[in-house]
């Protein structure tokens, strides 16, 4: 019998599996209470406007500093997170966390700063979440148009109706939606019409070819005309050289961030990036004029 058992132990969990299957359950084990022991912070990277090449919003990015790990990237685990049903609080606190300090960045800096929030399928599917919204911004005094959520395709195509019906709630409440990784997925500009989207974030691969080279600048330009005329504005991520950063100033793109400009960081590390340069005030969440 014990034999049998051995057998079967083998036909049900390869080694490999085993060990995977282990690391990610440690790690669940480790994610639920690390919101209630403050393991979590927010980094934000800079976006630059490419016509005046002034900061003039930030991306706010999660940092789970475990505490036998260190720092787990969220590669790692926000996917345990959407599978767990985590993402729900951890999501609210860093919608709250977020306009916190990007009100109190303004209120330092006096001037408007757009923040953008990374938003999972799993929070757009919770019925709360526009109401959720709708809190923070009254409990931090954030202005509406300062917050931009961040969606991805794959968010986008799970439950076209209820999507649809949820974003045009958001739009009610006044913040700004932005389409992340684009160009990653199977979706298209024409797809991406049905929903109210005001901005594009382009994935670092749109502008890279397989063969590492930069495309085009006349296909990315083609592409940021047709984004305008559909009213949306352009953000390129990812952008990591000087080259990626004349083409895409060159197709009239509106914003980039990357590492050429600035990783992402403590909010205290940024403030003095934001001080030292000039105000900007053109909206984020627009494209420029025609
Ligand atoms: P994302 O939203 O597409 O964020 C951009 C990622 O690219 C960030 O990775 C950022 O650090 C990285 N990045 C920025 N500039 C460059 C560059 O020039 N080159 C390269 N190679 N990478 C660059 P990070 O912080 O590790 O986040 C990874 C992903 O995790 C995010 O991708 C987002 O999908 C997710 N994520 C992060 N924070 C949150 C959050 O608060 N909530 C949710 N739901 N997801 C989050
Ligand atoms: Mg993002
Ligand atoms: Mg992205
Ligand atoms: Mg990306």
């Amino acid at each position: 019998r014990a034999k049998d058992a051995g057998r079967n132990r083998y036909r049900f969990f390869e080694p490999e599996m085993t060990v995977a299957t282990q690391a990610r359950m440690a790690l669940e084990v480790s994610l639920r209470p690390a919101l209630a022991r403050a393991e979590f912070e927010l980094h934000y990277q800079p976006r630059i406007d490419l016509h005046t090449m002034a900061p003039v919003g930030m991306e706010a990015l999660i940092r789970w500093n475990h505490p036998e790990r260190g720092r787990v990237p969220p590669q790692q685990f926000i996917a345990i997170t959407e599978e767990t049903g985590l993402i729900v609080p951890i999501g609210r606190w860093v919608l709250q966390e977020a306009c916190m300090r990007t009100r109190a960045l303004m209120a330092d800096l006096g001037r408007k700063i757009v923040v953008s929030v990374n938003v999972s399928a799993g929070q757009l599917g919770n019925s709360g979440f526009v109401d959720e919204v709708r809190e923070a911004l009254a409990q931090t005094g954030l202005p509406p148009d300062c917050l931009e959520l961040e969606l991805t395709e794959s968010a986008l195509i799970e439950d076209i109706e209820h999507t649809a019906s949820m974003l045009r709630e958001l739009k009610r409440v006044g913040v700004a939606l932005a389409v992340d990784d684009f160009g990653t997925g199977a979706s298209s500009l024409a797809y991406l019409r049905r929903f109210p989207i005001d901005v594009l974030k382009l994935d670092r691969s749109f502008v890279l070819q397989k063969d590492g080279n930069v495309t085009t600048s006349d296909f990315v330009k083609a592409f940021v005309d047709l984004a305008h005329a559909l009213n949306m504005a352009v953000v390129a991520e990812g952008v990591e050289t000087e080259e990626v950063l004349q083409l895409l100033r060159q197709a009239r793109c509106d914003q980039a961030q990357g590492y050429l400009l600035a990783k992402p960081m403590p909010l205290d590390e940024l403030r003095a990036r934001f001080t030292q340069s000039a105000p900007g005030t053109r909206s984020a969440a627009r494209p420029a004029a025609p």
